[in-house]
């Protein structure tokens, strides 16, 4: 038996396990998951909880409970989060933190530094995190879209060293176990690719609004920040002893053996481009990213609106993502600039502006 190497984790539970019925919360799959936490901590383990519930909880207030509708489900996560807290807090002895957080908190450098901030200053005082997005500010278009990927931004902004999905299933099969006989538990995924993703399929709660991609989309979020990722049966008391054992109870994804700096990783996974640059095919970067990559001369087209310092992507004409990049341009003046033919014009203008890229944050896709 090997205790975990772990000094941080951040565990996932989602809606399915805390409000089993959508009709309140329930402590009844809770008590082995806080068993676990409370085990974690004495053995100096630091843990970050990411809990959703909120709008299973609050489900049973309001006389549309089946509208799907996103302002009932706010309404709804906004009744339910109290409760939902409150059900965590009831199961331990030590102070616990509410944490509820958009995307367009983390896509923000400065606001991603003040939660990170935030979250390490709880740790250091013992009170668990309790992480949840925050439902009733969040637009469709600024939606973390699921916890699942929550977890791992958050798994990343910690410094994590594992990241725990709860599922209602032990792990990824190769085809649904629910429809397929033949369907195989992987143990391991060492790389995740296309095939990866093609075994996930669709949703296998009807509580939560994750299924099994979205945990694999986390999962290659947090592996390539270098932390290592489970799926859990969340259900089963035993994933978790055999966790504290040093034993993999579902599927663990392996590290990255090459993580990503965070920066770039903050800007590769986190943020959303707001806008494309355009480039021919023939265009090349070099694995040293620098800012002075782009001339104006390298731009035939600009898609989207955007300001001075927001995040694009830079794109080939054939389609094919080059990097995410920060533009010291907004997007009015480098339309002008792709427009100009004349060398001339192009050549002045990059001898006399800061470079179209910001060399702070550039990362090439894959
Ligand atoms: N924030 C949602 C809730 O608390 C959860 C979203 C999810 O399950 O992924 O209900």
């Amino acid at each position: 038996m090997n205790t975990p190497n772990w000094n941080r984790i951040v565990i996932k539970v989602g809606s399915a396990l805390i409000a089993p019925n959508r009709d309140g919360c329930s402590s009844q799959y809770l008590l082995s998951i806080a068993n676990f936490i409370v085990r974690c901590r004495m053995s100096g383990i630091q843990v970050v909880l990411v809990s959703s519930g909120s709008v299973a909880a609050g489900a049973h207030l309001f006389e549309q409970v089946n509208d799907s509708s996103i302002t009932i489900k706010k309404a709804m996560a906004s009744a339910g989060q109290q409760e939902m807290m409150a059900t965590w807090d009831r199961l331990f002895d030590f102070s616990t933190a509410q944490v509820l957080l958009t995307h367009a908190d983390l896509r923000n450098r400065d606001r991603y530094i003040s939660v990170r901030d935030t979250l390490d200053t709880l740790l250091e005082n013992d009170i668990l995190p309790v992480v949840n997005e925050n439902d009733t500010v969040t637009t469709d278009k600024l939606k973390v879209g699921d916890n699942d990927n929550l977890s791992a931004m958050v798994a990343t902004a910690t410094q994590a060293d594992a990241l725990i999905i709860c599922s209602d299933i032990d792990g990824l099969y190769t085809a649904n176990p629910h429809l397929d006989k033949s369907a195989r538990l992987i143990s391991d995924v060492i790389e995740i690719n296309s095939d990866i993703y093609a075994m996930a399929g669709g949703a296998t709660s009807d509580v939560g609004t994750g299924g099994m991609k979205t945990k694999i989309q986390a999962a290659e979020k947090a592996t390539s920040h270098g932390i290592q990722t489970f799926i859990v049966d969340g259900f089963n008391e035993q994933s978790f002893n055999q966790l504290l054992e040093g034993n993999n109870p579902g599927t663990l994804f392996h590290p990255h053996p090459d993580p990503m700096l965070e920066p770039m990783h903050w800007l590769r996974h986190t943020t959303l481009a707001q806008g494309e640059l355009v480039v021919a095919d023939e265009f090349s970067i070099d694995e040293d990213l620098t800012s002075d990559v782009l001339t104006s001369n390298d731009i035939i087209d600009v898609n989207g609106d955007f300001s001075a310092g927001d995040v694009v992507m830079l794109r080939k004409q054939n389609g094919e993502k080059v990097a995410k990049v920060t533009t010291n341009y907004s997007s009015c003046l480098l339309s002008f600039v792709a427009t100009q033919d004349d060398e001339q014009i192009n050549r002045t203008l990059d001898d006399t502006i800061d470079p179209i890229l910001s060399e702070k944050y550039i990362a090439k896709m894959e």
